[in-house]
């Protein structure tokens, strides 16, 4: 029988772990969602001026993944990959919030308390209301 380990040969000790941590990552989705997908910043990165510093001249961004492509050609049929397609499936659900990390220690305001009183006040209000358009009513009639 052959060797059949494979993972410990030399030129399988690439360090994927720094690639992922440095050259890989990409701007934060709560980024990209407040900022990069308003309209007139959008525009702004789909025309960038020429900048030979980034790939292709940074003429062809994807601003949901927020990486430059060589060419127009590489743009598009990035944008009918699956990596794309989730990306943008990830920027639909709403972005990650201090309030929403608190809310997960239980430092949040969300303990039932206020919802009831909002509750309470939507009722008030709607009474409220209904009595000034009643008066009003009276007052036309
Ligand atoms: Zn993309």
């Amino acid at each position: 029988m052959g060797r059949q380990r494979r993972s410990r040969v030399h030129k399988a000790q690439r360090d994927v772990h720094r690639a992922a941590r440095t050259r890989v990552r990409t701007r934060d989705l709560d980024l990209i969602q407040h900022n990069d997908l308003q309209p007139e910043e959008r525009a702004k990165l789909e025309n960038q001026p020429i900048d030979e510093e980034k790939p292709g001249l940074g003429q062809h961004y994807c601003v949901e993944c927020a990486k430059y492509y060589e060419t127009d050609i590489a743009l598009k049929t990035h944008r009918k990959t699956k990596v794309h397609r989730r990306r943008l499936k990830d920027l639909r659900d709403p972005a990650y919030t201090i309030e929403e990390s608190e809310r997960a220690v239980g430092l949040g305001r969300d303990n039932g308390k206020d919802r009831i009183n909002a509750e309470i006040n939507a009722k008030v209000g709607d009474k409220a209301g209904e009595a000034v358009q009643d008066a009003k009513m009276a007052d036309a009639a």
